[in-house]
């Protein structure tokens, strides 16, 4: 299907007054925010790293009258204004970039590189577009600084470390996000979109963005000659047996109504063709919304593997151990319901029904949904922001040819689009959920 686009000029005459101005005032800060953004994409920092990202928050926050709070978290930042009484409205960044080479082939393409703290020589790149929303949050923090005659109440602005890790958001709230900073009632937050035209806005009221778990299985074996077999224990024939079993989880176990993913993602065993090994070593994602299913999935693997070894004629000093990767357990994200459709109602009068779609929600991850988990009564919103050039959208559906995802060394967003629709955006929700007297 060809999805309607709707020009600039023809939203301009539909749009009220009042966002006529604020419209207006993005478009002037545009030429610095493209500035700003080119220096972010040029200079990508990794997960826990990101200091230099981090500085440029802080001195553009300080140089606006933001009380500037450095190192929360990590390389984390929390920028306070508070501006009369009213409720406390937070808007968060994430700063890190990924080990991508980046391949766009554009001008302004980062060519860091850095070796890993795994000693993986890598190139660094805003492959997720985690620049465009730094940049978009200096352009909120411009905006609100330039008009505290329009609203009232305590706005809290964070740039948050190592989304990509799942654990910058932990970390912040570890540091004490909500004791040494005013708690928050409502949390707002974008991601780029890299399925949808440039501009347009999407929101998923509920569940918007899996649980994600990362789960390691050594299986043990009792190695020895490949032509003896009767005198070992396979690893690599258990193993199998485990990967085999593990998909009746989803398919068995699970309601079919609920969403869940067991992906094996890595197996890895053997040296020689005449050798049985004596360790097979698995590599997990395991994705969920609720906790029940997630808690389901991660007691079905550690029973699958166990029966299976039990199965296998196993020692019991060989069964398979299941580790589950706390550090970087992403919660999923859960949109306040109400508070979504009435944020998009908001969205749809400003920027126009087209603009503004609800999509489904992903079995992707992102930690922002930690913010609203810490307190049930924090009202939570991420929403997405199209990225996709309209013209690279329009010939992709043509060709039938499928678009660069997030994470692509080739995913180049509509940068100036993705800016300004999210810094409006932004400002506007948090304009209205403190308003005025
Ligand atoms: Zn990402
Ligand atoms: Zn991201």
């Amino acid at each position: 299907m060809r999805l309607f686009w709707v020009g600039a000029a023809a939203l301009a005459l539909v749009m009220p007054a009042s966002a006529q101005t604020l419209g207006d005032e993005v478009k002037e800060q545009m030429p610095s925010l493209m500035e700003i953004y080119q220096d972010f994409h040029a200079n990508p920092e990794l997960s826990f790293m990101e200091v230099r990202s981090a500085g440029i928050l802080a001195a553009e926050a300080r140089k606006l009258g933001f009380e500037v709070t450095e190192k929360v978290g990590g390389t984390g930042i929390v920028a306070v204004m508070k501006n009369g009484p009213g409720p406390v409205v937070m808007v968060r960044a994430d700063m890190d970039g990924l080990p991508v080479t980046e391949q766009t082939g554009l001008p302004g393409a980062s060519k860091v590189r850095v070796t890993t703290a795994e000693g993986v020589e890598t190139g660094v790149m805003h492959a997720c577009g985690h620049d465009t929303h730094m940049t978009a949050w200096v352009g909120v923090a411009r905006l609100m600084a330039a008009n505290k005659d329009r609203w009232s109440g305590t706005l809290v602005m964070i740039g948050q470390p190592a989304e990509e890790r799942g654990a910058g958001a932990r970390m912040m709230l570890e540091d004490g996000l909500y004791t040494r900073f005013s708690k928050p009632e409502y949390a707002l937050a974008f991601h780029d979109a890299a399925q949808f035209p440039a501009g347009w806005i999407g929101y998923t009221p509920g569940y918007a963005l899996a649980n994600v778990d990362s789960v390691d299985i050594t299986v043990k074996g009792i190695g020895g000659h490949g032509a003896y077999p009767q005198t070992t224990k396979d690893p690599i024939v258990l193993a199998s047996r485990i990967v085999g079993a593990l998909q009746t989880l989803v398919a068995r176990e699970i309601s079919p109504l609920d969403s869940a993913v067991v992906t094996v993602g890595s197996f890895h065993a053997g040296a020689k063709h005449n050798i049985i090994s004596d360790e097979a070593k698995l590599q997990l994602t395991v994705r969920s919304y609720t906790d029940a299913v997630r808690d389901h999935l991660l007691d079905g693997i550690a029973r699958i593997a166990k029966g299976e070894a039990i199965a296998a004629g196993m020692p019991e000093d060989k069964m398979p151990v299941v580790t589950v990767q706390k550090d970087e357990y992403t919660p999923a994200t859960f949109n306040t319901p109400e508070f979504t459709e009435e944020m998009a109602a908001f969205l749809k009068e400003r920027f126009g029904e087209q603009r503004v779609v609800r999509m489904p929600p992903v079995m992707g991850g992102e930690d922002f949904g930690r913010f609203g988990r810490e307190d049930k009564s924090i009202k939570s919103l991420i929403v997405w922001v199209g990225g996709v050039p309209l013209a690279e959208y329009d010939a992709a559906k043509k060709a039938g040819r499928s678009l660069p995802s997030l994470h692509s060394p080739f995913w180049a967003p509509d940068a100036p689009a993705v800016i300004s629709t999210a810094t409006e955006a932004l400002t506007a929700m948090t304009m209205k959920l403190m308003p005025k007297g």
